[in-house]
């Protein structure tokens, strides 16, 4: 059952790998606290415990059993964990990936809230940019959620590009059934699709401290393009400081970092975070951040 005084108490969690540095507990937490509820947000780091990305089922019904309101779940988890749930939201079904699970009654059930994310940091940050057509670079979780995210708010064509060819068709492929024969493609060359892009999207890691770089070569980069990355640590990756100087808009990772983690506060207590104080704060955390390594 959900707390339903405001001094209720909430445990949650994340489960993940290499979650140490993830800002999710202090944005949480520092909300919670803005609005007067006790609340407690762990890591649960499938590293530091020596437990397979299999073994989240575990995990997960002992975080339940004692007493969670709930867990966040990244990066090896998020496809794992479905077969663990009772049910599931039809974004995470569409999606086959979690990223947060609330216990209700008895059961679990899973919701992907970088889908929205994603799509409210879009609609705040770039709102009247040309959607006719966008490349998405990185097919992987994120990307699927980018991209149908994207879709459904109107982007008229994505060209989905991949070094793994087969995971870009696989997603293209589950897009244009969704969607329509006409709105996703993986096209031949890379360089030869952008010239007459609107925009791009980086759903990859290159960018991160940790995967240095960029994802594709910056001189396919042009001025009438506009630029968002899904990175955002750092917030200003290579690509993104790239597109600045050549005088794109740009959107970083900050915005979807927040939504998918207010998205998931509201599931978890039922209350409405303010997004715009969970901005700031996460503008702070990211300027202190010392060295950026994980979510
Ligand atoms: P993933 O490993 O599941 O997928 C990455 C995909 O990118 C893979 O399919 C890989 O083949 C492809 N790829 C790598 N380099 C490429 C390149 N140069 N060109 C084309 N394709 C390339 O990873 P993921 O879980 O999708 O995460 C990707 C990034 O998204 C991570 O940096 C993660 O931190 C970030 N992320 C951000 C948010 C947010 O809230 N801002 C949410 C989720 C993930």
């Amino acid at each position: 059952m959900r707390p339903d005084s405001e001094t209720a108490s909430y445990v949650v969690g994340l489960i993940g790998a290499d979650i140490g540095p993830s800002f999710s507990p202090s944005l949480h937490e520092r909300e919670a606290t803005e609005l007067g509820l006790r609340y407690v947000y762990e890591r649960i780091d499938i590293k530091e415990l020596g437990v397979a990305p299999e073994g989240v089922g575990e995990l997960l019904r002992r975080a339940q059993r004692t007493g969670f309101r709930g867990v966040n779940v990244t990066h090896p988890c998020k496809q794992t964990v479905v077969e663990h749930l009772s049910d599931l939201s039809s974004d995470a079904a569409t999606l086959g990936a979690v990223n947060t699970v609330v216990f209700e009654d008895g059961n679990a059930v899973g919701h992907n809230t970088d889908w929205p994310g994603f799509q409210q940091s879009f609609a705040r940050g770039l709102p009247d940019v040309a959607t006719s057509r966008v490349v998405l670079l990185g097919a992987g979780g994120a990307g699927a959620a980018v991209a149908h995210a994207a879709l459904s708010l109107g982007i008229e064509r994505l060209s989905v590009v991949d070094t793994d060819l087969n995971r870009a068709d696989v997603l293209a492929r589950s897009l244009r059934r969704r969607y329509g024969d006409d709105r996703a493609v993986v096209p031949a060359r890379l360089s030869a699709e952008l010239p007459r892009a609107d925009g791009l999207i980086n759903a990859t890691p290159t960018g991160m401290a940790t995967h240095p770089g960029a994802p594709l070569p910056l001189e396919l980069l042009h001025d009438r393009l506009w630029v968002a990355d899904v990175v955002y640590r750092p917030l200003e990756t290579e690509l993104l400081r790239h597109a600045r100087h050549l005088g794109c808009r740009t959107l970083d990772g900050g915005g979807m970092a927040v939504f998918q983690a207010a998205l998931s506060f509201e599931l978890f207590t039922g209350r409405k975070p303010d997004r715009e104080r969970m901005l700031r704060h996460f503008a702070l955390l990211a300027e202190d951040a010392p060295s950026p390594v994980a979510r």
